[in-house]
């Protein structure tokens, strides 16, 4: 919580190592079941570019890797409900298995629009996986295969996730104080 960000962090839910060790545990148990699948993971920008990048190194399968945008949220924090592609992936998904990299399911908005887009689009499996899940929030059923810690319904950054496109490189995951957003 040192340097200037960090004074604006109220808490450290989950250090730097912390994450390190769940994200390997994660990657560990994911590795089979896509060992023969060529899987594509796709990460959810700007958010989940950290988690993605750990993600893949830690889950040691042969992969494509591609990035999708969307926004819903502006400088908000909580989100408008509607989801739009800023920036869409580059191959064709038919057939394929994919792992959607996410930082955070919240609503579920996103991850529900995305899920129902790759299958539109004729992807052969959608798992989910997701590095935050805030449950007590969700108005959409869905479904992470694969999360790597539940947090309690506070607005937090680090790790990839910003307030105002700031602290995405704190390399730890923190509740922001309220003060940082309420002025
Ligand atoms: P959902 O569509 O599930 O409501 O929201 C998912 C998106 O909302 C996440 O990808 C993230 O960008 C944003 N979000 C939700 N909760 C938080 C939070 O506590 N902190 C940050 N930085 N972003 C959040
Ligand atoms: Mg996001």
């Amino acid at each position: 919580m040192n340097g200037e960000m960090g004074q604006d962090i109220l808490k450290v839910l989950y250090t730097e190592e912390e994450i390190a060790a769940r994200v390997r545990e994660l990657g560990a148990e994911m590795a089979p079941k896509f060992q023969d699948k060529r899987p594509i993971f796709i990460s959810v920008l700007r958010g989940a570019f950290i988690f993605m990048a750990d993600i893949v190194r830690a889950c040691q399968v042969p992969c494509d890797v591609e990035f999708i945008a969307v926004s819903s949220y502006g400088d908000a924090t909580a989100s408008s409900g509607v989801v739009k592609i800023t920036h869409d992936i580059q191959q064709d998904i038919s057939g394929r298995h994919l792992v959607v990299v996410e930082d955070i399911l919240d609503s579920g908005n996103t991850l529900s629009f995305l899920q129902q887009y790759f299958l539109t689009k004729g992807a052969a499996s959608v798992t989910i996986c997701t590095l935050l899940d805030k449950p007590e929030r969700r108005k959409k059923a869905i479904h992470a295969d694969y999360v790597g810690f539940a947090v309690p319904d506070e607005f937090v950054v680090g790790y990839g996730l910003d307030y105002a496109q700031k602290y995405r490189n704190l390399p730890y995951i923190g509740i922001l104080k309220p003060e940082v957003y309420s002025n």
